[in-house]
């Protein structure tokens, strides 16, 4: 699969619900209204579609969400996809709020799962509760500790919010590191209407970095995870923080990546509205073909970026789907 500027698709990032057991301020409003469960692909459409991603290039499959680990039976769709791993399929991922994962943990590192992302803004629980509305951290770091055990590598993702984990990016750097785990810090996008002025939440990472600068010695590393990360090795902890920086630097240029919703409709960029409906193809025909010309032509329309802005008074959100739909 290659877009028209010459990008090869072989990431693929797909939400498996639209749920989720937190309501993060900067992802939902507290009142969400989710998707009727009829309107969902099934686990085993899921699991078809992704074959015919995998058959047509893809490389890395992320779960996501909403929080995948609440949708019923997930395991299903880890264990099927899990049976490509070592053919064309090279890894397959998750992205959690981390919840759910002492339970789903050890069958998780049993379907081949190497690494996962753990969302985690905060190590103060009084300011996780704020941030998430309904998230419990004990449970949460309860589950990174049984997900190591199991032999997972963890990387923690953090939002930077101004005035809320700006003060503590040091210790979150210095825990993460000090258990063994990557960490990268996420400029907020303006994805969806939530409440909070998204300009009084938004922290540019430019900023964070220049903050960093006067604890730590940041030294430019060419790691990379197939993902839109830019990484500096730390030299006070020898470990790794990522910047992902939709805002300050678009990183589209090198864009590998397109998404499916848990309804089966193809994003090509996280932030444009462009989109191409494969639930319908995919329950008109047993044909995989059908699909598969479908993909084809969405792929020829993937965009050449995106262009998000966050504004004092500039409300309305660059897409009014939330992120948590189109899945992080
Ligand atoms: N529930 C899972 C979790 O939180 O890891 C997976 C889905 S969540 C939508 C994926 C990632 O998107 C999380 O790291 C979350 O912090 C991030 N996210 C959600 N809304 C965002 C926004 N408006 N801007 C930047 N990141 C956002
Ligand atoms: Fe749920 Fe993840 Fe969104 Fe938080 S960021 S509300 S955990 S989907």
């Amino acid at each position: 699969m290659i877009d028209p500027f010459g990008r090869a698709v072989s990431y693929l990032r797909v939400s498996v619900t639209d749920r989720c057991d937190f309501r993060c301020v900067y992802c939902m409003s507290e009142d969400m209204n989710f998707l009727p469960k009829q309107d969902l692909l099934t686990l085993e459409e899921l699991d078809r579609l992704c074959g015919v991603f995998i058959d047509k290039g893809v490389k890395k499959l992320r779960i996501t969400g909403g929080e995948p680990l609440v949708r019923r039976d997930i395991m299903r769709l880890f264990r099927s996809l899990s049976t490509r791993l070592g053919g064309p399929l090279e890894e397959l991922t998750l992205t959690t709020n981390g919840s759910q994962l002492a339970k789903f943990a050890p069958e998780l590192a049993d379907c081949g799962i190497k690494r996962i992302n753990v969302s985690l803004d905060t190590l103060d629980p009084v300011k996780f509760k704020a941030i998430t509305r309904w998230g419990d951290l004990d449970k949460v770091l309860g589950g990174i500790s049984v997900a190591q055990k199991a032999g997972i590598a963890i990387k923690i993702n953090a939002v930077a919010l101004k005035g809320v984990n700006d003060g503590e990016v040091e210790e979150m750097i210095r825990w993460a590191h000090g258990n063994g785990m990557d960490m990268t810090f996420i400029e907020v996008m303006p994805m969806g209407d939530i409440e909070p002025d998204r300009f009084d939440q938004y922290w540019p990472l430019s900023q964070l970095r220049g903050q960093l600068l006067s604890t730590f010695t940041l030294d430019e590393i060419d790691y990379q995870t197939g993902g839109p990360a830019r990484y500096v090795r730390v030299k006070e902890t020898g470990g790794r923080v990522g910047f992902i920086t939709p805002l300050t630097h678009n990183f589209c240029e090198s864009c590998n990546r397109v998404r499916i919703t848990c309804t089966g409709t193809l994003y090509m960029c996280l932030g444009q509205d462009d989109a191409a409906d494969l639930r319908g193809p995919l329950r008109a025909s047993q044909d995989n073909k059908v699909i598969s010309e479908a993909i084809d032509r969405a792929i020829l329309r993937k965009p050449k970026g995106h262009d998000f802005m966050i504004e004092r008074d500039g409300s309305r959100p660059a897409v009014a789907r939330h992120m948590s739909v189109t899945g992080g």
